[in-house]
């Protein structure tokens, strides 16, 4: 099981960024420590109404901050109070790289995503963190 550190500066763009009548997000950096993500930076673009996707097109948000690695995606749901995870998103999950997470945020509060492999070569999305904000 996952640990998530998420540092107040994400923690305030993010309630910024969940606030937009479409959708937008980016690249999540921080730091791989054992068992513990932390987040630390995020990067930004806007997308559509009800969607967004990241292509090669975006290389400039997947650069991370000196010293920082790429964790995973995020965007926002507008739409929802309580976030969760469309097929598309899944879908699109599942052709990242296996040791990314992705976080989905809601009106209300986040959560977070990681992609799991299952037998024999199926790959399961999991609910493994919330976060309320307030
Ligand atoms: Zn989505």
């Amino acid at each position: 099981m996952l640990t998530f550190e998420v540092a107040n500066e994400v923690h305030e763009l993010v309630n910024i960024y969940s606030s937009f009548d479409h959708e937008v997000g980016g690249i999540l950096f921080g730091k791989k420590d054992g068992g513990v993500i932390k987040i630390q930076a995020l990067s930004f673009k806007h997308g559509g109404k009800y969607r967004i996707d990241f292509t090669d097109k975006d290389c400039r948000i997947f650069s991370p901050p000196k010293g920082m690695v790429i964790l995973g995606t995020w965007h926002t749901h507008p739409f929802q109070k309580e976030p969760f995870s469309s097929s598309i998103d899944t879908a699109q999950w599942k052709k990242w790289n296996n040791d990314y997470v992705h976080m989905v945020v809601g009106e209300k509060y986040s959560k977070i995503y990681e992609v799991k492999k299952s037998f024999p070569t199926s790959k399961k999305i999991e609910e493994v963190y919330f976060e309320k904000r307030i």
